[in-house]
């Protein structure tokens, strides 16, 4: 088993004879918080499992994955940038990650391998968890890219009453509102797509928002999709501003916290997420052991 990339951080299932193996696969890996949530729900659950790290190199992904079961591996979960790789790679996809366009999550029933996506779902859990009505709210979704594509259903099913997507380039967002237009109508959303700049002209009759998710990358490079224009459109201080970049106050947290909304980043969505693969990979009657709010509460008091 040496045809893993070099960057594998103690994953490979041969050396854990006894165990379970899990990983997680992406570019860079290293900080990567999964093994430590992993770890948690086993513990929690009482299973006997391992989770570990692998850094695959760019193109190299399918390649790695068929290596990873080969060689017994019995799950793994893919983040940035290898989730359509791993659509790819799977043989049967599940509804939602049809839906979503994207794979974060990889297992073998039945001697094939199926991919599924829980990064929508565990939005959507971690809003409800930190009290977020979302039946009937004004949600603006910023960004059009895998992780706002993944949002788009499980919110949709929670029936707000308006859901409009900006993004950057407007034929993402137009293509997004179109690919869900159906799902939009069986739940009695109002579905638009605009522009970012849009969103600084108060003709466009953009007015504030209940909820405002920032699906776009921005954070990553320090900047915020929102000029200074559309954020005082947008924000009342009943507004809930959520990033989905976690670890740090990005510059979208600090213009909804100037005015005077509340925030959260993402990770709450990290740990939700990662609870819905451990139960896929471990059985859905764990769902009654394993505690996701304990384990965000304690990632959050280890990063402080
Ligand atoms: P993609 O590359 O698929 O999409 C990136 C999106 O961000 C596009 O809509 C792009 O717009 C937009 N964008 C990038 N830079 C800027 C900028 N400077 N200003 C405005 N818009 C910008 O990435 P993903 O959708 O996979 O991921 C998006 C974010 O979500 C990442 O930061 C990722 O870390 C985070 N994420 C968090 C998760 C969690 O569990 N908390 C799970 C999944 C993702 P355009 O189309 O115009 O290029």
């Amino acid at each position: 088993m040496n045809s893993l990339s070099i960057n594998d951080f103690h994953t490979m299932p041969n050396d854990f004879p006894d165990l379970d193996v899990y990983a997680v696969v992406g570019n860079p890996i290293a900080h990567s918080k999964s093994p430590v949530i992993h770890q948690r729900f086993a513990e929690q659950a009482k299973q006997k499992m391992h989770y570990g790290r692998i850094q695959a190199e760019l193109g190299d992904f399918a390649k790695v994955a068929k290596s990873f079961f080969a060689a017994g591996g019995m799950g793994l979960n893919i983040t940035i940038p290898f989730k359509l790789d791993a659509q790819a790679f799977a043989e049967v996809l599940t509804p939602r990650a049809q839906l979503a366009g994207a794979v974060n999550t990889l297992y073998r029933q039945n001697s094939q391998i199926f991919g599924d996506n829980t990064d929508g779902a565990g939005l959507v859990r971690d809003l409800l968890a930190q009290g977020l009505q979302l039946r009937g709210a004004r949600i603006l979704l910023l960004g059009a890219g895998g992780a706002a594509r993944g949002a788009m259903g499980p919110l949709l099913e929670q029936s707000p009453k308006q859901l409009i997507i900006a993004n950057r380039s407007s034929a993402k967002a137009n293509d997004l509102a179109q690919l869900f237009g159906g799902l939009a109508k069986t739940n009695g959303v109002e579905l638009a797509s605009s522009t970012l700049n849009e969103l600084e002209d108060p003709k466009k009759g953009h007015t504030p928002f209940e909820l405002v998710i920032n699906a776009t990358a921005a954070g990553l490079s320090g900047e915020s999709p929102l000029s200074a224009q559309a954020a005082d459109n947008i924000f009342i201080p009943s507004s809930f501003a959520y990033e989905m970049v976690y670890g740090k106050s990005t510059a979208f947290m600090q213009q909804a916290l100037q005015r005077g909304a509340r925030v959260s980043d993402g990770l709450g969505m990290l740990v939700e997420q990662a609870a819905d693969a451990f139960l896929i990979w471990r059985g859905a009657k764990l769902n009654l052991m394993i505690d996701p709010r304990s384990v965000l509460a304690k990632l959050r008091h280890s990063c402080d």
